[in-house]
């Protein structure tokens, strides 16, 4: 069994964009308890590495790193470890809630935003960025730079995400890293 709930949002964000392909290379952002990554894997990708500040216990067919995706050394040692840079790029991150409304959306927004600029670090040209946003869906900021560095980009809300949150995900695919230098 998948050990999230989690898991179906990202089995139903595959059914609709078809987004896992055989052979392909995985980073999972915020991993643990490590239900993505066993999607991953069970959905054909051939190297999957998570990373979570928490313990994940072992997903057979992945890797996992302990640690924060903000590392400094983090890039390099997933391009490393892939020999080469990732196909997909996805983020179930989500961080600590302080239940002050303002602050906490603030925060998840800062948290995606770092994640697509990490993903520019590890993605491989037509790459696809998968992130969880909230409320209106990324921020116009980050859109533009979606926008920009991404051939397509589309909101989703799966259907196994509780309708009274305020979690959509952005997916994110056709990475072209030379718009965006360009753009600089
Ligand atoms: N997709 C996962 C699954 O299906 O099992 C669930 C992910 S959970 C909703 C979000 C995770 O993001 C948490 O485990 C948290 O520790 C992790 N996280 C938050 N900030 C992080 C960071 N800076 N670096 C790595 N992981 C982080």
């Amino acid at each position: 069994g998948w050990r999230s709930r989690a898991a179906f949002k990202l089995i139903e964000l595959d059914e609709r964009f078809h987004l896992i392909r055989p052979g392909m290379k995985v980073v999972d952002l915020g991993a643990a308890p490590g239900g993505w990554s066993q999607v991953l894997v069970k959905r054909g990708a051939t190297q999957v590495v998570g990373v979570d500040l928490l313990p994940v216990e072992p997903v057979a067919g992945a890797q996992i790193i302990e640690g924060d995706f903000t590392d400094p050394e983090m890039a390099g040692r997933l391009t490393t470890m892939l020999g080469g840079r990732a196909d997909m790029v996805v983020s179930d991150m989500a961080p600590n809630t302080t239940g002050h409304a303002p602050t906490d959306h603030i925060r998840i927004i800062g948290l995606a935003e770092e994640a697509l600029h990490f993903s520019f670090e590890i993605l491989a040209e037509g790459g696809t960025f998968v992130a969880k946003v909230f409320q209106g869906g990324a921020e116009k900021a980050m859109l533009d730079t979606l926008k920009q560095a991404f051939a397509q980009v589309r909101h989703a809300k799966p259907p196994a995400s509780r309708k009274d949150s305020a979690e959509l995900y952005v997916v994110a695919t056709g990475y072209r890293p030379k718009r965006l230098e360009a753009a600089a």
